[in-house]
């Protein structure tokens, strides 16, 4: 039996580290195991760049792009099964977050500060309204840097980049592994280099390397260090 959990108490579960190092699926399993809403704070960075796609802004364009960032309205659906939707402004942008090329952008999106500053506010407001398992690469650093239950996942980089082959995959795209290692990489390389909000393991982070992990046995630990608080 999963532990009774405490919903009055707000828990914020921060769960940081690199792409296709483990953390959605396990923060989505996890926060439905705790009643916990789960946040997907990649998905707010993928849906400003999304919508700045259609708009057809340039990444060039600081300001029209932070504008949009401050003006978005980003949300969650509810969790079915292991899914769950995104909208913007209403508009249900699940699938279209995901694309390959949106992929390659939202570099342009995550670098600007002032971006990042306004996805910070919107994750905030999220976060303390019901508490969350929130997933990103800033959660325990910039987010909510004061939460005890901090986490930092990270794998094999060969491992990450066959779990987002096998994501690409199964959304109908066959890309060479030599490339998906190649993006996984260069997003790792932008990720730890920007000057805010930067991927690095947070001041009392526990650091899980999920290389031999399944998805139960990485919530086990992520339970165990939670014990006494559930
Ligand atoms: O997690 P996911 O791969 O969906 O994130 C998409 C992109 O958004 C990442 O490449 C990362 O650069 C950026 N991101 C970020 N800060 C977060 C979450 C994601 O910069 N908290």
């Amino acid at each position: 039996m999963p532990p009774k959990f405490r919903k009055s108490s707000k828990l914020i579960i921060a769960i940081d580290g690199p792409a296709g190092s483990g953390k959605s699926s396990t923060a989505k399993v996890l926060a439905a195991r705790l009643g916990l809403p789960y946040i997907d704070t990649g998905a707010m960075y993928r849906a400003v760049t999304l919508e700045a796609m259609r708009r057809k802004i340039s990444f060039e364009n600081t300001s029209d792009l932070v504008r949009l960032a401050s003006e978005i309205e980003i949300r969650f659906g509810v969790m079915k099964k292991d899914t769950q939707k995104v909208y913007v402004n209403g508009k249900d942008v699940t699938k279209a977050n995901r694309t390959p090329e949106l992929t390659k952008n939202v570099v342009y999106v995550a670098r600007e500060p002032k971006i990042r500053s306004e996805m910070v506010k919107k994750q905030r407001l999220m976060g303390r309204k019901e508490g969350a398992v929130m997933d990103g690469r800033d959660i325990g650093t910039v987010v909510f840097p004061k939460t005890p239950y901090k986490f930092y996942f990270d794998a094999d980089p060969k491992l990450r980049a066959r779990r987002r082959y096998k994501e690409l995959l199964e959304a109908g795209k066959r890309v060479p592994m030599s490339q998906v290692l190649r993006e996984i990489e260069e997003r790792d390389r932008s990720d730890r280099e920007r000057k805010q909000g930067a991927l690095r393991v947070a001041k009392g982070a526990m650091v899980l390397d999920t290389t031999g992990l399944t998805i139960e046995a990485t919530i086990d630990r992520i339970l165990a260090a939670l014990k006494g608080v559930l």
